[in-house]
C-alpha cells in the first residue's frame, strides 16, 4: 500500500525528513502478571526486532496485523489519546490505523497494549534513525 492510499487525511512529512525507520517487538504476558516493560528503550534496541519497517503505513499495518492475529475482541490502549477502545470491527481497527499513522508520520515510537481476558501484550515500536541503526 502506498503512502497516501488509505488515508484521506495528510500526515506530516517529518519522519521523512528525520530519516527514521522503526524497529517492531511484542511482549506476552497474562493478566495476572503483565508483560511490563521491564527493559527500557536502549536494551530494547539491543535485541533483534521482530520486522524493521520503514513507513508510518508499515508501522500501522503491522500493528493492525498483530491486532487482527489475536482473533477475539481485545482493548487496545492509544497512546496518543491515552484511552481505551474496544476493538473488533472495521471501523475501530481503520480508526486505531489512522491514529497509528499520525504518530508515526510525526516521527515518534508508538507503545501499546492488547488486553483481552486471559492475556496482556504489549507492542513496542521504537523510531530509530538511521545514526541509531545503520543497517537497515
Ligand atoms: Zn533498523
Amino acid at each position: 500500500m502506498d503512502y497516501v492510499g488509505r488515508h484521506a487525511f495528510m500526515p506530516s512529512f517529518r519522519w521523512r525528513e528525520l530519516g527514521v525507520h522503526w524497529h517492531a517487538y511484542r511482549e506476552r504476558g497474562s493478566v495476572r502478571n503483565p508483560a511490563v516493560p521491564s527493559i527500557d528503550r536502549v536494551r530494547r534496541l539491543d535485541t533483534a526486532p521482530l520486522a524493521a519497517l520503514y513507513t508510518p503505513d508499515e508501522v500501522a499495518e503491522w500493528i493492525e496485523a498483530q491486532t487482527r492475529d489475536l482473533g477475539e475482541r481485545r482493548t487496545v490502549r492509544a497512546i496518543a489519546e491515552r484511552e481505551w477502545v474496544e476493538i473488533g470491527d472495521t471501523d475501530d481497527l481503520n480508526h486505531l490505523y489512522s491514529e497509528n499513522v499520525l504518530i508515526a508520520a510525526r516521527g515518534d515510537s508508538i507503545y501499546t497494549d492488547i488486553y483481552s481476558e486471559s492475556e496482556n501484550i504489549q507492542l513496542f515500536l521504537e523510531v530509530v534513525s538511521a545514526h541509531e541503526c545503520p543497517g537497515h
